[in-house]
């Protein structure tokens, strides 16, 4: 993937102010904010900043915590993880690749017959492509 580098004012021009709070700022939205967490239609879904190709609706499951969330990414390599302990917490986070947009975290709370994994994604982080 060819990386997608941009100033700060051009990701703030770019994107929706709730986009850009999410991605740029690492701001999580209010739980059960997004129309995706319910969304069950095929299809993939791309970083809302660059259109990388991130999660794909066969891996989407209803985790009931409020956010999108997946037991794996469209693709490995698509996301960099990187040790998140801001708020007191150690967490995973999970960034776009080709952007660097924050797009939630991962956590080992996910279904036990896939990967265990739990992608805890927000919706504004992405946008819907039906298949
Ligand atoms: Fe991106």
């Amino acid at each position: 993937m060819q990386p997608a580098e941009k100033t700060d004012a051009e990701w703030k021009k770019e994107l929706t102010p709730e986009q850009y709070r999410v991605l740029r700022k690492k701001e999580t939205e209010p739980p059960f904010s997004s129309a995706y967490v319910s969304k069950n239609d095929r299809g993939v879904y791309v970083c809302a900043a660059c259109g990388a190709e991130l999660f794909s609706s066969g891996n989407k499951f209803d985790a009931h915590c409020g956010w999108p969330s997946f037991d794996r990414p469209v693709r490995e390599g698509n996301v960099i993880f990187t040790r998140d302990t801001s708020h007191g917490m150690d967490r995973l986070e999970v960034t776009c690749a080709r952007c660097g947009g924050h797009l939630g975290h991962v956590f080992d709370d996910g279904p036990r017959e896939t990967t265990g994994k739990r992608f805890c994604i927000n919706g504004a982080a992405l946008t819907f492509h039906p298949a």
